[in-house]
């Protein structure tokens, strides 16, 4: 690893532009001192300030208390997807494999819902697959491992709930630290995570 003294000359010797970058996209992953040396950057080649507002925001994450009780806001929401709010709300993995004419198309999603639309968005997606997910080479191997593997997961839903709402959490660290974690906020922020795909881990 080097010592901070040269990362500090590395930096010294960056442009403006590839600071810039470093904070508005990599900052999250930067260790505590190396954070404080890209704030030194910013403020001493004078770059836009509220670059390091955003540094800030994005690295401020959420531990302890904190984080245990947005996972408890997360969990109370109402459900996206049929609103309606009767048990606490699960993350979910959702995989389908599609395969058209010899090409299988295969996207994953993750969902917070609640038990109910959660469950159905699984079986749904595992029917799918086990329909149209063969017809192509890679649809062979990848549908039988899909399957099983997605029918398996049903025995994990709490731990799987558990890795996806932290995942968001920390994706979204900056967010939340800028928008604020109203419900309003959380709500929308997670339909829209809903939607996304999520490339492999
Ligand atoms: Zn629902």
């Amino acid at each position: 690893m080097y010592s901070v003294e040269e990362i500090r000359e590395n930096y010294k010797g960056f442009s403006n532009s590839k600071i810039e970058n470093i904070a508005k996209n990599e900052s999250k992953g930067l260790r505590k001192d190396v954070l404080g040396i890209l704030k030194d950057e910013i403020e001493t080649r004078n770059l836009d300030i509220n670059l390091i507002n955003w540094v800030e925001t994005e690295t401020k994450s959420f531990d302890g208390i904190e984080r245990d009780s947005l996972i408890t806001k997360i969990q109370n929401l109402n459900c996206p997807k049929c609103s309606i709010k009767k048990d606490k709300l699960y993350g979910f993995e959702i995989n389908q494999i599609v395969s058209v004419l010899l090409f299988a198309n295969d996207t994953r999603k993750e969902k917070i819902l609640c038990l109910n639309c959660g469950k159905k968005a699984k079986l749904k997606a595992i029917l799918i697959t086990f329909f149209a997910g063969w017809w192509s080479r890679r649809g062979i191997f990848l549908t039988p491992f899909t399957v099983l593997k997605d029918s398996f997961n049903f025995l994990f839903i709490d731990k799987i709930s558990d890795r996806i709402i932290n995942r968001v959490i920390d994706e979204n660290t900056g967010h939340l630290r800028r928008k604020g974690t109203e419900n309003k906020t959380l709500n929308l922020l997670i339909k829209r995570r809903n939607q996304k795909e999520i490339l492999e881990d």
